[in-house]
């Protein structure tokens, strides 16, 4: 919460933003009623000058549930999300598609390729549901000695998890790779079985994912059928620039106060908070976006940001160190025959610490094609005829068409090696 610039607090908040505000909500009855997305607009509809109680910086896995909470307790919330709706795109919607959406380095790609510093290949999500509607879809619950660390309430993380799961969570169907992966985990010693469930336990288990049975990806975005409709709204391609920051006199460290972003026509936009003590700034742009917005704003470095032109609000030397989101290593293992299509269901949980789990049979025939595609439009653009203008029904045929012939399902499955990584400690 960056109201109250208490540093030590915010950065554990950080990490239990998700499960934390949830808790909140639970106060609340759980509705079943049908998704409402009537405040979810595009960020051009934006007036020029807002306020809300809350504005939430982020709608990605932590953001969304947590703007819906908050929607109910009487307040008004405001959550901006740099990148679209994951509901009009079926590479995210479709499992099949998993790999086309990371591969997809296009400006508007629903997942922002990068390589850092230390170079390895990693993306963050671009989209409404953050992380959860570009990633493996693997869902399992946290440790209790995880819960406990945070200082969190068992019995409300439990309940807070129910509401999660009935939107957002099932269980997977086990063929091939998966269950020769399983089986592969207990022969080495991965032991014991678990089974099918959703608790954190040493031993080999199958977990759950986000995809339904029809293999249609289900992102924290869905999470948002909890808001309260006329307490929320929701802007997309909303990109914001800049947390505003006053010194108030009397108190040792600044304030929050506002924001600014700009929407998909570069049109400026502000967003104020409320005259209200309680009322609050929440950051939850993702392990790269918030100490990257945070320094943008004047919190991080003092020897590092006049270098960028940016002027000190609070020196902070820990602002983005010490960051990561889902390391690992990944094992090829190529087949002679085809392999099922399937993301992370089974999962072996050692004792010290590293989780081991395999997808298989990616599909990667949705880049091939619109690189293809791509191609075929820059020949016609090379006649010496009037430049060729491509309608996009008829793109949209032809990347089909493309796609349809050029179907390379990758023939193998991959075994991912991940290390436990402590949610953000510090940013
Ligand atoms: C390839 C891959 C596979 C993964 N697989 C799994 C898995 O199977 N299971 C699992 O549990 N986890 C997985 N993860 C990790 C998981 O997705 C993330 O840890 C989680 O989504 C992080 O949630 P978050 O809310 O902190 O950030 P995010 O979900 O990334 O949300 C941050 C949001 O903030 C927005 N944003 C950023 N900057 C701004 C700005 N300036 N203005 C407005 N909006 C902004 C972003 O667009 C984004 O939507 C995977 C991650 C990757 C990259």
């Amino acid at each position: 919460m960056l109201r109250r610039m208490d540093f030590r607090w915010w950065r554990r908040s950080f990490a239990g933003a998700f499960v934390s505000w949830v808790f909140f909500f639970l106060r609340f009855s759980c509705s079943d009623k049908a998704p409402d997305f009537t405040f979810v607009k595009e960020a051009t509809s934006a007036p020029p000058v807002i306020s809300y109680d809350y504005i939430i910086i982020g709608g990605g896995t932590a953001g969304c549930p947590l703007a819906a909470t908050l929607s109910h307790g009487g307040a008004t919330v405001l959550l901006l999300e740099r990148g679209g709706s994951p509901y009009t795109n079926p590479n995210i919607t479709n499992i099949d598609n998993f790999a086309s959406v990371l591969l997809d380095r296009s400006p508007t790609s629903p997942a922002q390729p990068f390589t850092s510093e230390d170079g390895v290949y990693n993306a963050r999500a671009r989209i409404l549901g953050g992380g959860s509607a570009v990633n493996a879809g693997f869902y399992t619950r946290a440790s209790t000695h995880y819960i406990k660390e945070m200082g969190w309430n068992q019995k409300m993380v439990e309940q807070a998890y129910e509401w999660v799961e009935k939107v957002v969570a099932f269980q997977p169907p086990l063929m091939e790779w998966q269950t020769a992966l399983r089986d592969g985990l207990l022969e080495v010693g991965v032991l014991p079985n678990n089974g099918f469930t959703y608790n954190h336990l040493y031993g080999t288990k199958v977990g759950g994912t986000i995809f339904d049975k029809e293999g249609h990806r289900h992102t924290a975005a869905d999470l948002l059928q909890y808001a309260k409709p006329s307490s929320i709204t929701v802007y997309l391609h909303a990109i914001v620039h800049k947390i505003l920051f006053r010194h108030i006199p009397g108190r040792a460290r600044p304030q929050a106060y506002g924001v600014i972003y700009k929407d998909a026509n570069g049109v400026r936009h502000q967003a104020y908070l409320k005259n209200n003590s309680k009322n609050e700034i929440i950051l939850t742009a993702g392990a790269i976006g918030s100490p990257q917005l945070l320094m943008l704003s004047g919190i991080g470095p003092g020897y590092h940001l006049p270098t960028h032109g940016i002027q000190v609000v609070v020196d902070q030397p820990l602002v983005g160190q010490g960051m990561a989101d889902n390391p690992m290593n990944v094992l090829l293992i190529p087949s002679p025959l085809p392999v099922e299509v399937s993301l992370v269901q089974v999962v072996g949980i050692t004792k010290f610490d590293t989780y081991i789990e395999g997808a298989s049979g990616l599909s990667l025939a949705y880049p091939l094609a619109r690189r293809l595609a791509k191609s075929f439009r820059l020949i016609l653009n090379q006649s010496d005829y009037e430049p060729f203008k491509v309608p996009p029904e008829a793109m949209a045929i032809a990347v089909d068409t493309v796609n349809a012939v050029v179907n390379r399902t990758l023939r193998a499955g991959v075994i991912l090696e991940k290390s436990q990584v402590h949610s953000p400690q510090v940013i």
